[in-house]
């Protein structure tokens, strides 16, 4: 009793595998769904203007433009530009990143000693390539499902996420943007509870 039901076209699904990433166009009015199909698994997401891609969230932007480091529902993804890009509409986990970079070949090999280890940096540089968009540099992330805990002296501590299968974020596009996402390949950390799982993405028709 009460609830309307909305009734949805998904015109897209695309699965991200483990260690990979995948990029997607939405049209200005549709809405992105990012599921965490097995749960506790960060996703790396960058977002680009379709028309410029010299315009793309910016976390640097948005911890300005939102006084904060807590990502809400409602909150605006700012570009460097400091133009909305898409809106945070849904989230079944409250609790995300947008404060670290994006894991890298450096990470790995700096910090592990693993040369061949697979990383987000590289998986968004691949997954935008199918839309041309080559960045001089790789936006830093928002990293979705990211748990990291901040202490009363301003210190973090990297935990498992909160987030349990099926939990989602879901996001409005406010212009035509491109978007890519990663399943963060980190497995010797707990940032995603020290196995790498897939995420699942769907475009919603706009109503
Ligand atoms: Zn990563």
């Amino acid at each position: 009793m009460g609830e309307v039901y909305k009734k949805e076209r998904i015109r897209e699904e695309i699965i991200i595998p483990p260690y990979e990433g995948r990029s997607a166009r939405l049209n200005k009015g549709e809405e992105l769904i990012i599921i965490d199909m097995e749960g506790k698994q960060v996703g790396d997401f960058v977002c680009f203007s379709y028309e410029d891609s010299s315009e793309h969230v910016s976390p640097v932007h948005m911890r300005a433009s939102l006084s904060s480091i807590r990502l809400k529902i409602g909150d605006y993804l700012y570009s460097n530009k400091r133009r909305p890009l898409m809106q945070l509409v849904e989230d079944t986990v409250g609790k995300h990143d947008f404060f670290f970079p994006a894991c890298d070949y450096y990470r790995y090999k700096v910090d592990f000693g693993k040369e061949d280890h697979p990383n987000c940096h590289d998986n968004l540089e691949s997954a935008l390539q199918i839309f041309q968009i080559h960045p001089p540099v790789i936006p830093d992330p928002i990293n979705l499902f990211m748990n990291n805990v901040l202490d009363d002296m301003g210190d973090y501590v990297i935990s498992e996420p909160l987030s349990k299968p099926g939990d989602y974020v879901r996001l409005k596009a406010l212009c035509d943007v491109v978007i890519a996402c990663t399943t963060c390949s980190q497995d010797m950390a707990p940032v995603n509870g020290f196995s790498v799982t897939p995420i699942k993405m769907q475009i919603v028709e706009e109503n």
